[in-house]
């Protein structure tokens, strides 16, 4: 039986790992690594659970996609969207989206 120190009742796990997103040294994990998905030191753990948190509590901050786009209706540029084209549907820039969503005709 070796003696697993707990450290607030959650078991750590130690190696020699890099993190995947800033390349430091990871020394001890609260889960054993597989070796397929990446792996984060404690502070990129930490911003990425921030950003994540943030993005869904803040709905007026939600991602943009950027690009060099431009309007089906007026022609005018397009810079960003918040969804990614697929090329298949015609894009619109803000003005245009605004008027087609007033001028839309009821469906009943
Ligand atoms: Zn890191
Ligand atoms: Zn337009």
């Amino acid at each position: 039986m070796e003696n697993t120190n707990y450290s607030g009742g959650r078991q750590m796990f130690h190696g020699d790992w890099v993190c995947s997103e800033c390349g430091a040294k990871i020394t001890e994990l609260p889960f054993k690594p597989n070796g397929k998905g990446p792996l984060y030191c404690k502070d990129c753990h930490a911003k990425r659970r921030n950003n994540y948190s943030g993005n869904r509590n803040n709905r007026s901050d939600r991602q943009m996609f950027h690009g060099d786009w431009v309007c089906s209706e007026c022609g005018a540029k397009i810079t960003e969207l918040p969804f990614e084209p697929n090329g298949d549907k015609p894009l619109f820039c803000r003005d245009c989206h605004r008027k087609r969503m007033q001028n839309r005709p009821r469906r009943f």
